[in-house]
């Protein structure tokens, strides 16, 4: 068995989660993104870790990544009815897992706790933990003024230039018992290909969560969310650009420079190996286009194998 920590945002962490989670070797665990989170008609929604929970229990709606399988929108619709802005899409099954967890904490109950009631309840074998339990949203500057992170991905559509981000509450959180110990419990820590500003800064950022990455004695691979220069899906690219960052696989390790000493990206990428190397990290190149389950499936097995050779050149030392 190899245990592997993955820090991963939704729907793109959530493809690589689903391919290391197939292989029977692995023994995983997710460290998912709480930047997300907003209340929506009185209910606390975390779409980050709800994506990761119907994707590892196999609920979810393949199409769209996100969202569960057969789902309805009749809530949505009553609300609509009764005159209630509805452009957060939220389902029928998936309003009741907002319901239920709202509900838990209001009696007081702690973040993680339930993320692990569900987990099981969802008979997920891997473990989906959270970073802190402390409310961090990431806002979104544009020039309508400050947006919570769904008014701009969600009901913006991502059309507004992104001008800053900030990470509301990190000063007040910590990192939680749960990720620490799957960070120094690991073999492995992997960045998933996930947007790096909003789905993996919200968790890198959190007050501790460094120091226990540089006690850590696990490799760190990060693997790239840009082929090309391109998203496969969303803001990433667009994000990087009008922050004024490169838009490719060296402007995402230059996220991770200080904290990984790996980074795969694609093998359209090669020529940018050379940058990576300057960065101080060992570049890897491999398809990491993850299309389907056997495409998860394969970029799981291609970082194993990277694994392997790392483990193989710190036992000579
Ligand atoms: P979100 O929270 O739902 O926006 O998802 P993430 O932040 O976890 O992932 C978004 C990123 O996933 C985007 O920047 C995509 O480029 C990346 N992504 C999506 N599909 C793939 C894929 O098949 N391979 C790789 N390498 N990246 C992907
Ligand atoms: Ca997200």
């Amino acid at each position: 068995m190899t245990r592997v920590t993955l820090l991963a945002g939704g729907v793109g962490g959530a493809k690589l989660a689903e391919g290391l989670a197939e292989i029977h070797e692995v023994s995983l665990t997710v460290i998912g993104n709480v930047g997300d989170d907003e209340e929506f008609h009185g209910l606390w929604v975390s779409p980050d870790i709800d994506t990761m929970l119907y994707t590892l229990s196999g609920r979810v709606n393949r199409d769209q990544g996100w969202g569960l399988a057969d789902e309805s929108n009749r809530a949505l619709e009553m609300l609509n009815c009764l005159g209630t802005n509805t452009w957060m899409f939220l389902g029928d099954r998936d309003f009741g897992l907002h319901i239920y967890r709202t509900e838990r904490l209001r009696s007081g109950d702690r973040p993680s706790d339930i993320l692990a009631d569900i987990a099981s309840k969802f008979g997920i074998n891997s473990k989906i933990v959270l970073p802190t339990d402390a409310r961090v949203q990431t806002r979104v500057l544009t020039d309508e003024g400050w947006l919570s992170f769904q008014e701009y991905f969600v009901r913006e559509r991502c059309q507004p230039e992104v001008l800053e981000l900030s990470y509301n509450g990190l000063e007040s959180s910590k990192i939680t018992p749960e990720a620490e110990q799957a960070l120094m419990e690991t073999e492995l820590i992997v960045i998933a290909p996930s947007n790096p500003l909003v789905s993996i800064l919200p968790i890198l950022k959190i007050p501790g969560f460094h120091t226990v990455l540089q006690k850590a004695t696990a490799p760190i691979l990060a693997v790239s969310p840009l082929i090309a220069g391109k998203a496969l899906k969303g803001p990433a690219d667009r994000m990087l650009t009008s922050l004024n960052y490169r838009a490719d696989a060296v402007g995402v390790a230059h996220f991770y420079e200080n904290i990984a000493a790996h980074f795969l990206m694609d093998s359209n990428d090669v020529e940018l190996s050379d940058e990576v190397s300057k960065l101080g990290m060992k570049p890897y190149t491999a398809d990491i286009l993850m299309p389907d389950l056997a495409g998860k499936v394969r970029v799981a097995h291609e970082i194993l194998e990277i694994y392997k050779t790392i483990s193989r050149v710190g036992s000579k030392c």
